[in-house]
């Protein structure tokens, strides 16, 4: 397929007025594409050469685009920079710019999806001595050859933001429109289910039911398999090969990371046991949660962002081939330093140091982490997250051998409040930061946050509310002295994770640091927009949007009511954060893995 016709859906797709438009748009195009291009339309449309957990990163530096640009246009290095300090997009500028040439192409074919990927693929991977000649070469090779659309998206791609607004959920949302007519067919129980359930319903109002109904179970089972297998780029290959059927070749492998199962949170001991009855009570360690993969002796390790970060912990690889005893399997643990003869644990900041690209040898032998594992998702071949979790923590425990560096949590079992306050407390005093309760009757549950988990943490006995990750949506600039760090305060929002949007819960303009407001212009300039994102909900206007891509934790007084935020609007009132603080970055999360708007409902209601 010629790249053209993926930059027009791209041109159309960017200039959409509703998500709704925005989803229609990508599924028109992932329809129109073959089975030979479909890996890479999908891995292109998210400013992508690989699914994350690859490792392979385009990410090239303004300054590299900027000199293609020169090369290839004939325009002066200071008029393309006057150009780009007006518009902000280097891609806005290479459109206008190959639309003017000044300087005749020689050679010029047309560039098709094939084309485009092999070149982006050789520049990801190409690195070390005469790597930046290679990768301007291959960059002005395709902007010789581009039109002006087509340039502006190659420009975006390689520097990683294609500035689409399709996050994984608007291509899923694509999908389940897509195959929505073999729904019928295959699965004809759930649809005699969606429409018993509908039967009192106008006709006309059923049709529309059903049909989102059909592919709200769409995307949801979809959404199963790219969470053992977040590649959409393979699961787009196994529909478009098999259509829906595909979908039953997906399965966990080692190498590729499931998405994590995430923690609910309750105020107290009391609660927890409503909750959940007879619960296991584990330790919560404040460390790395790393998911390891051994397949024989090769060991794989992934953060909870799915990064391969193997290379990082060299001591912990060592202690899975010596003490793991299973040929194939993963398995998850909280990882941090720790002194077994004191039994003392380490605060966050020291494991943190061994987040690191150099000196890693000497710093694993400096400050060696000790691995707590606490679940067992396959083994042998088999995926065991069906299981319960008395079962599958039986399992770990039987294959972990004697070592220092991989161990089981600790845990007890508590049927009442007391037993479990108890456990906290001593918990707590041995340094950790509160407890994780779990149902001993649950299943693995991959990407989501259900009361499986439950946290209890020691903030939360505190006077003030717990901690948030909030996404960065915009910025304000500076007055007065901070003028000169660009940014002055930060427009945040929490998840709607219904809907997908982020919608605007604080201003924060205390706790940064000057060090802070300068890191925050570097990173936030790079993702300034034009206008708000589609999938933003906010009345305040920032001086600049950005992309919602950033997350920081955040405390505050109290959360209130407010007239002028937009995370849990109703009639006139959202709700608001009472003088937020940023406590740090927090690079480990996602934006879809920032506080979700329920979330703060609850902490709400708790706090009220
Ligand atoms: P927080 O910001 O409170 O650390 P989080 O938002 O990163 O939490 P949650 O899902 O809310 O993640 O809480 C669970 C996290 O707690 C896990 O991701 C893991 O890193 C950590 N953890 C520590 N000890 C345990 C344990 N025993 N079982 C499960 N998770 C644990």
């Amino acid at each position: 397929m010629d790249f053209s016709i993926v930059a027009d859906f791209f041109q159309k797709i960017e200039s959409a007025s509703s998500r709704l438009e925005m989803t229609d748009f990508y599924a028109e195009l992932l329809n129109k594409t073959d089975l030979t291009d479909i890996k890479e339309v999908i891995y292109l449309s998210q400013g992508k050469i690989a699914p994350d957990f690859n490792g392979i990163e385009l990410g090239l530096g303004e300054n590299l685009v900027i000199e293609a640009i020169r090369k290839t246009t004939g325009y002066s290095k200071e008029k393309i920079m006057q150009d780009f300090l007006k518009k902000g997009d280097l891609g806005e500028v290479i459109y206008f710019f190959s639309a003017n040439k000044i300087q005749k192409t020689l050679f010029k074919e047309v560039l098709s999806v094939q084309k485009v990927f092999s070149n982006l693929k050789r520049i990801g991977l190409s690195s070390g001595h005469g790597s930046q000649e290679t990768k301007l070469k291959l960059l002005s090779e395709l902007f010789n050859s581009a039109n002006a659309s087509e340039a502006k998206f190659i420009a975006r791609i390689v520097l990683g933001k294609t500035r689409l607004g399709l996050g994984d959920s608007s291509i899923m949302d694509a999908l389940a429109i897509i195959y929505s007519f073999e729904f019928p067919i295959l699965f004809k129980k759930e649809l005699n289910l969606i429409e018993e359930n509908l039967k009192e319903k106008k006709e006309e109002k059923r049709k529309i039911e059903t049909d989102l109904r059909i592919k709200q179970n769409l995307k949801e089972l979809i959404e199963s398999k790219y969470n053992i297998h977040p590649d959409l780029g393979f699961i787009c290959f196994k529909l478009k090969e098999k259509g829906l059927k595909g979908l039953n070749e997906i399965e966990i492998e080692t190498g590729i990371p499931i998405r994590p199962t995430l923690a609910e949170r309750l105020s107290n001991a009391e609660e927890i046991i409503e909750k959940l009855g007879k619960c296991i009570v584990e330790g919560k360690y404040d460390g790395l949660r790393l998911q390891c993969h051994k397949n024989k002796d090769e060991v794989i390790i992934f953060s909870r962002k799915q990064e391969n970060m193997t290379a990082m912990f060299p001591e912990l690889v060592k202690g899975i081939q010596e003490q793991i005893k299973a040929e194939k399997v993963i398995f998850e643990g909280e990882a941090l330093a720790f002194n077994e003869k004191e039994k003392k644990f380490y605060p966050f900041q020291i494991t943190m140091q061994r987040k690191r690209k150099y000196g890693v040898k000497e710093k694993s032998e400096e400050v060696p982490l000790t691995l707590f594992c606490f679940d067992l998702m396959y083994l042998n071949g088999k995926n065991l997250m069906d299981l319960t979790l008395t079962e599958r923590r039986k399992s770990l425990n039987s294959i972990i051998g004697k070592g220092k560096r991989i161990k089981l949590t600790d845990s007890i079992l508590a049927s009442d409040a007391k037993t479990l306050e108890k456990f906290f407390n001593e918990s707590v005093s041995k340094g950790l930061e509160g407890i994780i309760a779990k149902d001993l009757n649950a299943k693995y549950i991959a990407g989501a946050r259900k009361f499986a988990w439950i946290k209890l943490k020691k903030s939360y006995n505190d006077e003030l509310n717990d901690s948030m990750d909030l996404v960065i949506i915009g910025f304000f600039k500076g007055k007065g002295k901070r003028t000169q760090f660009g940014v002055g305060a930060l427009l945040c929002a929490v998840f709607d994770s219904i809907e997908h949007s982020f919608k605007s819960v604080a201003k924060i303009g205390t706790g940064l640091s000057e060090e802070q407001l300068k890191e925050l212009n570097e990173l936030l300039s790079v993702i300034s927009l034009k206008e708000k994102p589609l999938n933003v909900v906010s009345e305040i206007i920032p001086d600049v949007w950005v992309e919602p891509k950033y997350v920081i934790e955040v405390i505050a007084d109290e959360i209130t009511r407010s007239p002028i935020h937009a995370a849990a609007k109703s009639e006139n009132n959202g709700l608001a954060l009472r003088f937020p603080r940023m406590i740090q970055f927090r690079q480990d999360k996602n934006p879809e893995d920032a506080t979700t708007e329920n979330e703060l409902i609850s902490l709400f209601e708790r706090n009220k």
